[in-house]
């Protein structure tokens, strides 16, 4: 019998938790059931996606640079890489603008339930803010200073500084192609091998996907706050969902322009990154399977996916940028706040700033948002307004920056001639669709 495609297993995993754990909820020990015995292998799931993205993005770039084996054409690739990645970001952000101007969904927040909300949800946001000044107490040019890691073993020992070791990666991979062919050689099949070893964890890990992802979502459910207060915040999470769904129709729209491949063999070649995206809330997380989706399902060539693709995961983030517009219109409007068009212009910059800077994991955007919030002198407390509904928002922005990151990786691929086809290891049982046997 034919096995059953990988995103459909991740989807029935998916659904399958959310309902266990409504079903869970109806006995009083179902919670805790939940919380003991079931969210432990999510969290095992995550953290083994997130053990191997440091190797990965090592191994990768070191390996992707190398076989550019000209520095010109990075330089080439380089920039024509954060130019489509800012151009994406600010088409987010105009979007998420746009329609919370038409929409309004702060106007149809009480004055009552915004007492209510800042009331129940003030003491959560303080961590955020928190974080948030402490980034402000940095001066301006602080961002680059932290590119250059003293330490590289220390570096990549924490998740949150990938752009660290994606720097020294790069920095290596360039010296590596610097000298003699014949003595980087031995490390170069080290790195390469390496990378391998990673690409084959990932297909292990993803064995487990329909089950990590049922453990993650069956603790999401049981965890998530009241019905009531969604509803309180129901046409504002549809102005975030309804941009983050316009951003997919503008990469498939991009996609198809120029690089004429069609929206069904992109969506299908992207979507387990798309479903790991929405049940881990980490673009980080995703990023060993979106590398392995572009290069094996999608065509792209490694040394194209393994540069684009990591700097996406950190800097990439159309989903958070666009949320971050929403949110801080909204919470003006909800305070009563009329924002000049300056300030809104303001607002698409101060967003994007935000969103490169947001780590690649869950939460993160919401604690950039201070920044746009202080910039257009929103109240802050207005974050305790769109805590309650911010995970599954997460989520949702979280596809939306790994769908980015991918279109973005085929729109360079194709424009240095390295988008080709698609190519399945044997083991994968989508081989025979993907090869279209
Ligand atoms: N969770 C998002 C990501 O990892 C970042 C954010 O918007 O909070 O891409």
């Amino acid at each position: 019998m034919k096995k059953l495609a990988l995103h459909w297993r991740i989807l029935l995993g998916m659904l399958l938790g959310v309902i266990f754990a409504l079903i869970m909820t109806n006995f009083d020990f179902g919670k805790d059931f939940v919380k003991d015995w079931i969210k432990p292998f999510g969290t095992i799931f995550i953290n083994s996606l997130k053990l191997i993205a440091i190797p990965l993005i090592l191994a990768a770039l070191i390996k992707g640079v190398s076989d550019l084996k000209d520095i010109s054409k990075l330089s080439k690739m380089g920039g024509r890489t954060i130019a489509i990645y800012i151009m994406t970001t600010v088409i987010a952000v105009s979007i998420g603008l746009v329609l919370v101007n038409i929409i309004k969904p702060g106007n149809s927040i009480s004055d009552k339930t915004r007492t209510e909300l800042v009331d129940s949800y003030s003491d959560n946001t303080t961590k955020y803010k928190d974080q948030a000044a402490l980034q402000k107490e940095q001066g301006p040019l602080q961002a680059l200073q932290d590119l250059v890691p003293e330490n590289i073993f220390s570096a990549a020992t924490s998740n949150r500084n990938m752009l660290q070791v994606i720097f020294f990666a790069v920095f290596f991979g360039i010296a590596l192609i610097l000298i003699p062919e014949e003595k980087g050689k031995t490390v170069k099949s080290f790195f390469d091998g390496f990378n391998e070893v990673i690409l084959k964890m990932v297909d292990l890990i993803m064995l487990a996907a329909p089950y990590g992802v049922f453990a993650l979502l069956a603790a999401l459910v049981v965890e998530s706050p009241s019905v009531d207060l969604f509803k309180a915040l129901g046409w504002y999470a549809i102005t975030v969902v309804g941009g983050l769904a316009i951003m997919i129709g503008v990469y498939i729209a991009i996609v198809l322009v120029f690089t004429k491949k069609k929206p069904s063999f992109f969506m299908k070649g992207i979507s387990p990154a798309q479903l790991l995206a929405f049940s881990t809330s980490s673009s980080a997380a995703t990023l060993p399977v979106t590398m392995e989706r572009v290069t094996e399902h999608i065509g792209v060539e490694e040394e194209v996916a393994s540069f684009v693709l990591p700097i996406g995961a950190t800097i990439n983030m159309d989903g958070t940028s666009l949320y971050q517009a929403v949110a801080a219109v909204f919470i003006a409007q909800a305070f009563g706040m009329d924002l000049t068009f300056g300030t809104q212009l303001g607002i698409i910059a101060t967003a994007t700033l935000a969103s490169i800077g947001s780590a690649a994991v869950p939460g993160a955007g919401m604690v950039m948002l201070v920044g746009v919030l202080g910039y257009a002198g929103i109240p802050e407390a207005g974050l305790a307004l769109i805590f309650a509904v911010d995970r599954p928002l997460d989520m949702c922005r979280t596809v939306i920056n790994v769908t980015g990151d991918a279109s973005v990786s085929m729109l360079v691929a194709k424009s240095v001639g390295k988008l080709g086809e698609p190519k399945p290891k044997e083991w994968d049982d989508n081989y025979d669709d993907v090869k279209g046997n």
